[in-house]
């Protein structure tokens, strides 16, 4: 018999475990589902789980590892009674109250939840090369914020044509001596002020017309091997780093018809807030979020939805003490 939940965390990662966190602590008893992994590139624990170092989380001043990171708020999380489930939510309905979660291939709905915090995040668009894997956060990556640091001096490569390439290329340049731009066709996607930012950049070369095809190295990036989609040669070229910046999608499938989205599928929350568009299901971290997608502010939104989680089922007559004390049977 399963007992009506007070809150359903869906998705691991910083924002699902900083409201695991903050929820335990104010006596409401969350479960998280973790996910299942399913690939090295699609694990509980999220993205941070696909990075070595992590040096600008504040609180670790010799910086921690990725895994390490979320193992830590794991821990933390179950230290104060989250219960953290490797389950993978399949479908929701949250047409009715309590809303109902349905998890791996149950046929009948696994949890019902008074509140539901949505933090499944999001993944960035990767080339489908087999190379990558072995290489993720060994020189290849996805996010110039967090690794660029690591490049100071090394000659390295941002992938796609967009403001995001860009964007992230101008900024490898305060590390890098070289940044090519690796372009599948002759003409850049980005804003003409991006462009012209990178067209200025001494630093910034472009390579048109040209798609990695494969990535050297066992353990550390060596190169890319670049095929010329013109003429079909292909060419090595000597980088240490490369970043990979074609594009992100967030993980909001199972959300589709259920929440409201924008146009590129990120889940709408209420400005200043994490309330999505159906009472007493909220949002935190990435999958609410294009702009920032850091580790710190996926948590700072993850306890922001379990601050509106509570309050809400407080402003509902569902107190935490009542429901945590005396747990509804269906
Ligand atoms: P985007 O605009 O969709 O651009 C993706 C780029 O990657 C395109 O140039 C595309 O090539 C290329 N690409 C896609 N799949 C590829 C593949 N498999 N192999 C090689 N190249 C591939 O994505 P984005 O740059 O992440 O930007 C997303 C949105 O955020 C945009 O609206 C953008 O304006 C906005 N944004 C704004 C800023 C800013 O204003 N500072 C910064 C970042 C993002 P094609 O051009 O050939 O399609």
């Amino acid at each position: 018999m399963n007992q009506v939940r007070n809150v359903v965390i869906i998705g691991s990662g910083p924002a699902g475990l900083t409201a695991a966190i903050y929820t335990a602590r104010a006596n409401l008893a969350p479960v998280v589902l973790e996910g299942q992994p399913s690939s090295t590139t699609d694990q509980p624990g999220g993205q941070l789980m696909l990075t070595t170092e992590v040096e600008n989380y504040p609180g670790f001043v010799d910086g921690i590892t990725g895994p390490e990171l979320m193992a830590t708020m794991r821990a933390q999380a179950a230290r104060f009674g989250a219960e953290l489930v490797v389950e993978k939510a399949t479908r929701v309905d949250f047409s009715c109250h309590p809303f109902k979660i349905w998890a791996d291939s149950d046929p009948e709905p696994t949890y019902q939840a008074l509140s539901v915090i949505v933090s499944t995040g999001a993944r960035s668009l990767m080339l489908g090369l087999d190379a990558e894997e072995r290489l993720m956060g060994r020189g290849l990556s996805t996010c110039a914020t967090c690794d660029g640091f690591f490049h100071r001096g090394s000659h390295i490569a941002v992938v796609g044509g967009g403001d995001s390439a860009m964007e992230e290329a101008l900024f490898l340049t305060k590390f890098a001596e070289s940044v090519t731009v690796i372009h599948r066709r002759d003409q850049l996607r980005a804003s003409k002020i991006m462009q012209e930012r990178a067209f200025k950049n001494d630093k910034i070369r472009f390579l048109w017309n040209s798609r990695v095809v494969d990535l050297l190295g066992k353990s550390a990036l060596e190169g890319a091997v670049v095929e010329d989609v013109t003429t079909g040669t292909t060419s090595t070229l000597d980088v240490t780093g490369l970043f990979v910046a074609i594009g992100h999608r967030p993980n909001t499938d199972l959300f589709r018809d259920v929440l409201d989205m924008d146009d590129a599928g990120y889940l709408v929350t209420r400005p200043g807030s994490t309330y999505t568009s159906v009472d007493g299901v909220f949002a935190a971290g990435d999958v609410q979020d294009h702009t920032y997608r850091q580790a710190v502010t996926a948590a700072g939104t993850g306890c922001m939805a379990a601050i509106d989680a509570e309050r809400w089922l407080e402003a509902h007559g569902d107190a935490p003490d009542d429901i945590a004390e005396t747990p509804t049977e269906w």
